[in-house]
C-alpha cells in the first residue's frame, strides 16, 4: 500500500457522551465488528465514578484501565480505525478537550431517554467551535424514550447543530420494530435474536412496496411513510462537504447493548468520515500528505508502577510515517531524540511497531522531556497550535507539608502538571503556588500521588477564586497598565507557560476590571493570539 493510500484509509476519532449514555457499550461493539475482541464485555469500562473519591486504589486500578483503553484500534473494512478514549467524567473535562484536539472527527451519544445531558452539551461545543465533523448516535432505542422529532429538535436547539437524520426508528421501547435506513434505503428489523448475530436487513429502496405491511404491520407502516415524508420537508439532504465543514450532522438511532444499528453506523461512518486533516501550527497549515514527520504530544500518562517513573506520551502524528530509532527534533527543547520503542495501539494490547503513518497515536516512553502541547518534527520549527488551557473551577493553595521534602513536592508538583492533572499558577507577589483544577476529585489524586510517587506530602488551603483571566495588555507601555498592575498585585499570577493570569473573584471585579482599565484584555483561554 502506498504512503498516500495509508494515510487516506486512517480514520481517527472520539466518541463523546454524557456519563451512561453508553460510549463503552458502543466502543465495544465497535470493536467486535473489527474482529478486534472476541466476546462482549472485553472492554473495560474506566468511568471513575463518584464513589471513587475516597477510594484511592480504585483510582489507581481505573487509571490502569484507561491506559489500555486510550487509544483503540483495529481495522474494518481495510479501513484503519484509530478511537480515542475520552473521560466522560467532567472532573476529567481537561482531558478530553486535549484530546479532541488529535481527533479528526467525532461520535456523539445521546440516550434517548435523557436527550442531550450537561456534559454532551460542553463537549459538543468544544467541537463546534473547532469545526470537528460530527455524527449523532441515539442510543438506547429499545427503551422507552423521547419522541424521535421531539429529540432531534432538542439536539438542534440545544447542541446548536443542523441535523439529519440517516436513519430513523419504527416504535420505541416495548414496540420497537427496528429501523428504517434512509442513507442505504433498507429496513432493519430488531428481534431477540439480532442481540447476538448481525441482524439481516430488507432492502427497501421504495417504502410504498406494499411488502412494507407484511414486515411491521399496517400501522407501523402507515406511520413510517408519514415520518419519511416530513423528514423529507424537514430537514435537508445529507451533503458530505456540508457535514466535513462541521455544518451538518447526520444522526443514526440504534441501540448499542443489543447490537443494533451499529453496523450501520460503522458502515456510513468509514464512508463519510474524514482521512486525517490538516492542522494549524503557528507557523504554517501542516498537511497529513506531507512526506516528513510531524506530530504532537496531547496526552501524558505516569507510569503505575511508583518504581518506574517513566510516562508515556501519546503523540498524534499529523504528517509523514513515525519511523522506530529515527531521530526528531523535539522543538520546544531544541534537541533531537530518538525512540527505540515506540509503542502502537491494537484493540486493548500496545506493541512496538517500526512505521505509524500520519492519523495514528503513537505511545513514548518519556523520562520527563515532554509536556503537552510539545511538537516533534524532522528538523523544522512548528508548534501546534490549539491545546489552550481553561480556566479552572477550583482553586486552592498548595502548602509543603513534610520541609525535608520540599525537592520532591516541587518536582512531583511540576511533573503533574506536565501530564495535566491541573494547572499551577505562582503568586507574582508572595510565590505561593495554587492549584487550579476542573474537579474537586483532582485534589486528592494528586495529594494522593505526590505521596506514593514522589515522597512528598502536600496540604491545601482555600482561596476564593470566580475564574483565571490570561492577561493581554494592548499597550503594555502605558500608564494605565502599570496601574492595573499595582492595584491588582495581590491577585496576579503566572502559570506553567509563565504568561500572566489574573484571578478574579467574581464576575463583578472582571466587568469593573474592563471599565476601568480599557486596553486591558481578559481571557478564559490561555490561548487567545
Ligand atoms: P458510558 O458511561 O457512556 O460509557 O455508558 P455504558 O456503555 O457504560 O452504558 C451505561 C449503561 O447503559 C450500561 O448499564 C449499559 O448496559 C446500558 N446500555 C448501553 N447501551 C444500551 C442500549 O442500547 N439499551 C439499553 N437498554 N441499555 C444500554
Amino acid at each position: 500500500m502506498s504512503f498516500l493510500e495509508e494515510i487516506q484509509r486512517r480514520r481517527t476519532f472520539g466518541i463523546i457522551s454524557h456519563p451512561d449514555a453508553g460510549k463503552t457499550t458502543l466502543t465495544e461493539k465497535l470493536l467486535l465488528f473489527g474482529g478486534a475482541i472476541q466476546e462482549a464485555g472485553a472492554v473495560k469500562n474506566n468511568k471513575i465514578k463518584k464513589t471513587a473519591t475516597s477510594d484511592f486504589m480504585e483510582i489507581e486500578r481505573q487509571r490502569g484501565i484507561s491506559v489500555a483503553t486510550s487509544v483503540l484500534a483495529f481495522i474494518y473494512k481495510d479501513k484503519k480505525i484509530n478511537i480515542l478514549d475520552t473521560p466522560g467524567h467532567k472532573d476529567f473535562a481537561e482531558d478530553t478537550f486535549r484530546t479532541l484536539t488529535a481527533v479528526d472527527s467525532v461520535i456523539v451519544v445521546i440516550d434517548v431517554a435523557k436527550g442531550v445531558e450537561p456534559q454532551t452539551e460542553k463537549l459538543v461545543e468544544v467541537c463546534r467551535m473547532r469545526s470537528i465533523p460530527m455524527l449523532v448516535f441515539i442510543n438506547k432505542l429499545d427503551r422507552e424514550g423521547k419522541d424521535a422529532f421531539d429529540l432531534l429538535d432538542e439536539v438542534e436547539q440545544k447542541l446548536g447543530l443542523h441535523v439529519t437524520p440517516m436513519s430513523f426508528p419504527i416504535g420505541m421501547g416495548y414496540d420497537f420494530q427496528g429501523i428504517y435506513n434512509i442513507w442505504e434505503k433498507k429496513l432493519n428489523l430488531f428481534s431477540e435474536k439480532s442481540k447476538t448475530s448481525i441482524t439481516e436487513s430488507i432492502e427497501f429502496t421504495d417504502v410504498s412496496n406494499p411488502e412494507l405491511e407484511k414486515a411491521i404491520g399496517e400501522k407501523a407502516a402507515n406511520t413510517l411513510r408519514e415520518e419519511l415524508h416530513l423528514i423529507e420537508e424537514v430537514y435537508p439532504p445529507f451533503s458530505r462537504e456540508e457535514y466535513l465543514r462541521g455544518d451538518l450532522q447526520p444522526v443514526f438511532f440504534g441501540s448499542a447493548l443489543n447490537n443494533f444499528g451499529v453496523k450501520e453506523l460503522l458502515d456510513a461512518f468509514i464512508e463519510i468520515a474524514p482521512s486525517p486533516q490538516p492542522k494549524k501550527s503557528e507557523e504554517r497549515l501542516v498537511d497529513s500528505k506531507e512526506e516528513k514527520m510531524t506530530g504532537f504530544v496531547f496526552k501524558i500518562h505516569a507510569n503505575m508502577d511508583p518504581k518506574h517513573r517513566d510516562r508515556l506520551a501519546f503523540v498524534k502524528i499529523v504528517s509523514g510515517v513515525f519511523k522506530r530509532n529515527s531521530p526528531y527534533l523535539h522543538v520546544r527543547h531544541g534537541k533531537n531524540l530518538k525512540f527505540s520503542s515506540p509503542n502502537a495501539f491494537f484493540a486493548e494490547k500496545k506493541e512496538i511497531v517500526e512505521e505509524s503513518y500520519a492519523g495514528d497515536i503513537v505511545g513514548l516512553h518519556d523520562t520527563g522531556n515532554f509536556k503537552i502541547g510539545d511538537t516533534l518534527t524532522e528538523g523544522e520549527v512548528l508548534n501546534f497550535k490549539g491545546i489552550p488551557s481553561f480556566s479552572p473551577e477550583h482553586f486552592r493553595y498548595v502548602n509543603n507539608a513534610d520541609p525535608m521534602k520540599a525537592k520532591q513536592l516541587f518536582k512531583g508538583l511540576d511533573q503533574l502538571m506536565d501530564e495535566g492533572v491541573a494547572q499551577l499558577f505562582t503568586i507574582e507577589m508572595n510565590g505561593r503556588k495554587v492549584v487550579g483544577t476542573v474537579g474537586a476529585l483532582q485534589y486528592e489524586v494528586i495529594q494522593y500521588r505526590l505521596e506514593h510517587e514522589y515522597g512528598a506530602k502536600c496540604t491545601y488551603e482555600p482561596l476564593q477564586v470566580h475564574k483565571a483571566c490570561w492577561v493581554e495588555a494592548t499597550n503594555p507601555k502605558n500608564e494605565e497598565y502599570k496601574e492595573f498592575l499595582r492595584v491588582k498585585q495581590r491577585y496576579l499570577a503566572k502559570d506553567k507557560q509563565g504568561q500572566l493570569v489574573f484571578l478574579t473573584d467574581s464576575e463583578f471585579t472582571i466587568q469593573m476590571t474592563l471599565s476601568k482599565y480599557p486596553t486591558v484584555k481578559l481571557h478564559f483561554t490561555s490561548e487567545f493570539k
